[in-house]
C-alpha cells in the first residue's frame, strides 16, 4: 500500500482491532484514556461492522470513546475489473 497516508500510528492496516477478528474495519473509532494520555492524545480502534457496537460499548463505559466514524477504505478498496 506505498502511497497511502497511514491513519494513525496505531492502526496496523484497516483490520478489526477486537482479538482474534481478521475483517476489513469499517469503523473508526477515537478515544482517550484520561488517566494514561495527555488531552492532545487521541487513540485510533479500527472495527468491523460486526464488532463496532462491542468496542464502542467498551470505550463508552469507560468514558473514553471521543467519537465514532465511517473508516475511509481509500487505499483497500476493491479495484473496479
Ligand atoms: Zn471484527
Amino acid at each position: 500500500m506505498r502511497g497511502v497516508p497511514p491513519l494513525s500510528d496505531d492502526v496496523p492496516g484497516a483490520r478489526c482491532s477486537r482479538t482474534g477478528c481478521r475483517e476489513v474495519a469499517s469503523t473508526d473509532l477515537q478515544w482517550r484514556n484520561p488517566r494514561i494520555h495527555d488531552g492532545t492524545r487521541v487513540k485510533h480502534w479500527v472495527a468491523c461492522d460486526a464488532h463496532a457496537d462491542f468496542l464502542a460499548q467498551f470505550l463508552s463505559v469507560r468514558g473514553f470513546l471521543l467519537a465514532r466514524e465511517p473508516l475511509r477504505a481509500d487505499g483497500d478498496a476493491q479495484p473496479p475489473r
